[in-house]
């Protein structure tokens, strides 16, 4: 739903886990009157050094294994224990500091919240501002605008081919005649750890971020920030701003048609497009390469300037410049338009002898890629069969152009050369099927 801009309300964020860390106890260094570390002094010693107050630490050397170090920190009344590590940062867990202070700055602050906060801590999850929150997009660009969650229900539809009824094929609701340009197709957040500077609040449950660094995580598409474990509660809705994604082409899929809230990757619109008004009876149409360094400019233009990139006759006269940058494309995602998790079904389709059946498999599969892929595909599959009307002229026909599209739309999920060269054969099939039958596919 899309919620009016004068509706929304700022998040009320909570400070009870900041205020905490403000009472967090503060390191107390306990020096050696001779040398900088304590020596190999025993843990009742080393306890009787550090009874004085919460938050006082020492280093010293382990007794069973001569020549480690062990950080004894004195937290709740009692002598706390840790083999301290150091490879150019110091660190005891995951988290590394650039120095002991700060590791055991971090400690108390983590050891003093998880402790007092436990329950509050187990719980903060349970009522999440998520929703209301609209998302970061809306504090960003003032721009309500939550997406809609689920995908379209595909229906059931009848096909008739040969005038005889085929089985009944699960079909997605047409969206060639729909001027929808809004995208709601799920994404994952690409969340990585972070270190936050200064006090951050997590956008999904409200709460403060405590923690001297790697207090939570954020999302590297869209900036999201949240605590590590709300990140597992968080909904597929990742919009991914357009100055995070920094290329067009290598980009996932999916994050690109997000960040311009597309249909389909614009390149593959764009090229199509002036394929279609200039190259139709272009001889070789696809199967012609164009110079490699007209087409790595096309890259380039794309990845600088986007959707305003200049790909017309008077920047590039050769058609096949445009053919081998939108084949360049394809080829450089990092996920395949046929996905490397659904390679095989498409595969093991491709060899079912009977036609009907293998048309249904392929139908199946189709229906499993995710709904960018699926986009592409369909939008791409549609233009290739508009070539093949013209084959008279650039003499391509479905099966050279499997040839071509084989390998471009479809990789194995590990590059073997010899599962390679096996498929070679399935995957031109594949790509042949899609093309001739392409108006009761999609
Ligand atoms: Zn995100
Ligand atoms: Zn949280």
């Amino acid at each position: 739903h899309i919620v009016n801009p004068e509706d929304y309300q700022p998040p009320i964020w909570k400070s009870y886990l900041y205020q905490l860390q403000q009472d967090a106890p503060r390191p107390k260094r306990i020096t050696c009157p001779q040398e900088v570390f304590h020596g190999m002094i025993s843990r009742e010693f080393a306890d009787e050094l550090l009874a004085r107050a919460e938050g006082a630490y020492l280093i010293r050397e382990s007794q069973r294994q001569p020549g480690s170090h062990t950080l004894a920190l004195r937290f709740g009344h009692q002598t706390l224990n840790y083999r301290l590590f150091y490879d150019g940062k110091h660190f005891v867990g995951e988290k590394r500091f650039e120095s002991v202070h700060d590791l055991v700055t971090d400690a108390l602050i983590t050891l003093y919240i998880e402790t007092k906060a436990a329950e509050y801590i187990a719980r903060m999850t349970t009522n999440p501002i998520y929703e209301h929150l609209g998302y970061t997009s809306l504090l960003k660009d003032k721009m309500v605008h939550r997406l809609s969650r689920g995908r379209t229900e595909p229906r059931r539809v009848t096909f008739q081919r040969n005038d005889r009824i085929s089985s009944p094929l699960v079909r997605r609701s047409a969206l060639k005649d729909t001027p929808e340009k809004q995208c709601s197709y799920e994404k994952i957040h690409n969340f990585k750890v972070h270190t936050f500077r200064g006090p951050h609040w997590c956008e999904y449950c409200a709460n403060f971020m405590w923690g001297l660094i790697a207090q939570g995580v954020r999302c590297s598409d869209c900036g999201l920030n949240v605590h590590k474990q709300c990140s597992k509660l968080v909904p597929s809705d990742c919009q991914p701003d357009l100055r995070r994604i920094k290329k067009v082409f290598s980009c996932d899929l999916t994050t690109l048609v997000k960040a311009h809230n597309a249909t389909r990757p614009m390149v593959v619109d764009m090229c199509i497009q002036e394929i279609e008004a200039r190259g139709m009876k272009s001889e070789g149409l696809y199967r012609v390469s164009g110079f490699t360094e007209h087409i790595e400019n096309v890259r380039l233009a794309f990845n600088r300037d986007g959707e305003k990139a200049d790909i017309s006759a008077s920047a590039y006269a050769d058609i096949n410049t445009i053919t081998g940058a939108l084949k360049l494309y394809l080829r450089d995602l990092p996920i395949p338009v046929i996905t490397f998790e659904l390679y095989s079904k498409f595969i093991q389709s491709a060899k079912i002898p009977n036609v009907e059946s293998r048309l249904e498999a392929v139908h199946e599969s189709l229906l499993q890629l995710p709904p960018a892929h699926y986009e592409t595909l369909r939008y791409l599959m549609a233009h290739l069969k508009r070539v093949t009307l013209f084959e008279k002229d650039n003499l391509m026909n479905s099966e050279n152009l499997g040839i071509v599209f084989g390998p471009t739309l479809m990789q194995p999920p590990e590059l073997n050369a010899l599962t390679t060269l096996n498929d070679m054969r399935q995957q031109k099939l594949v790509v042949q099927l899609m093309i001739e039958h392409e108006d009761v596919l999609f």
